[in-house]
């Protein structure tokens, strides 16, 4: 096991690359594997391709390569939180009730809070992060429609994220005794797998993700950067409160790799106020605030690691240099706005899957599934 030191100080790390290699060499197992979006603008650089270099088509290819059964995308899953999320948040402003909502994708974040502000747990988002969601749907809806049955189905992610493996483990992530995800490696893990299995990456042909857990929108790959939930949120929110498809859809105000960021966004005459914070004593900041009364946002997005998940403790060293983060940074961008899609509710694999399995964003089903509670862990 190796004791590389979490960017969060929260955690170490713990290498699951052999449980990885077993079940993949399991005949018994159908082993699926999720990629999260800011693992494809690091792990070229792991291959000593430039910082910046968007790698989503080789990672693909490298992961058939290595066994797995079906490659599949987080930013489905990414797209699906903001379904939830969203629903949420209108509801919120709506009864004015439990705001400021916050996101809940970052576990170490959301850790932080359930020890250091437990007063504050009923602010999250109850929806699960786009990791726990892919594993929930993957065991249910992708488990029908494939013909196998869930214990048969090896659910492994592929993270930016140490706190991703602790957050895979909570309790309430499993279902009949079936855990939602069932390994978590980090990139740098992958990079090493790639490497292992004496792949060249650099020269690999560029793969498409399988489908129906595969197809994600612009929307979804800006979550690997900070502000990026809030924007993919606020992209859905302005088109449901408006009742129109809105082309103005660049919430530039909560980009950047600033600590602590704030904008007023104004959706047909409704004014939000929203902040988004990176680095957890940001968040004590912000959250500070939010107790004395000092603070008056709709919305606030958190997210443990400054920068956001490009930034995550299980991504390729930087070795401190910041300019290989805003490189990070522009990919993802660049990334959103090569998609046909940048919308999450008008990804047709996240639509399909509301009309066939989960009714209406929100519904019963998608409460039991898709959402989850927090813990007051100063008891
Ligand atoms: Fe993990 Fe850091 Fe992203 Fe939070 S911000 S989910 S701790 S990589």
């Amino acid at each position: 096991q190796c004791v590389q030191a979490c960017p969060v100080g929260a955690l170490s790390e713990i290498d699951y690359k052999y449980p990885v290699w077993r079940a993949l060499n399991d005949p018994a197992k159908t082993v699926v594997v999720q990629t999260a979006p800011a693992v494809r603008v690091a792990i070229g650089e792991a291959f000593g391709l430039p910082p910046g270099s968007v790698s989503t088509g080789k990672m693909v290819t490298a992961l058939r390569m290595l066994g797995f059964d079906r490659v599949f995308d987080t930013d489905f899953a990414a797209d699906l939180t903001i379904m939830e999320e969203t629903t949420e948040l209108i509801e919120r402003i709506k009864s004015g009730r439990n705001l400021p909502i916050l996101t809940s994708c970052c576990p170490g974040w959301v850790k932080f809070l359930e020890h250091q502000f437990p007063e504050l747990i009923y602010m999250p988002s109850t929806a699960k992060s786009p990791q726990q969601m892919f594993g929930a749907i993957t065991k249910t809806y992708f488990a029908q429609k494939a013909g196998i049955a869930p214990e048969n189905l090896t659910v492994v992610s592929v993270m930016p994220c140490l706190s991703k493996k602790y957050e895979a483990a909570r309790e309430e992530f499993s279902r009949d005794g079936i855990r939602d995800v069932d390994i978590v490696i980090s990139t740098r893990e992958l990079a090493d797998m790639i490497r292992e299995a004496g792949i060249q990456f650099d020269q690999l042909e560029e793969g498409e993700y399988d489908s129906p857990l595969g197809e994600s929108t612009g929307a979804a790959v800006i979550f690997g950067a900070t502000g990026g939930v809030l924007e993919a949120a606020l992209r859905t929110a302005a088109d449901w409160i408006a009742g129109e498809d809105l082309q103005e859809i660049d919430f530039t105000g909560v980009r950047g790799l600033d600590g602590i960021k704030e904008a007023a966004v104004n959706i047909n005459g409704l004014e939000l106020h929203v902040a988004v914070c990176s680095g957890l004593g940001n968040a004590r900041k912000l959250l500070e605030k939010i107790q004395k009364g000092e603070a008056d946002y709709q919305a606030i997005e958190i997210m443990a690691c400054p920068g956001g998940c490009l930034n995550g403790g299980g991504q390729p060293y930087h070795h401190g240099d910041t300019t290989i983060l805003q490189k990070r940074l522009e990919a993802l961008y660049r990334d959103d706005k090569s998609q046909p899609v940048r919308k999450s509710h008008r990804n047709p694999s996240i639509q399909r899957l509301y009309a066939e399995f989960l009714g209406e964003p929100g519904s019963h089903f998608a409460h039991q599934l898709l959402h989850t509670a927090y813990v007051d862990r100063r008891k």
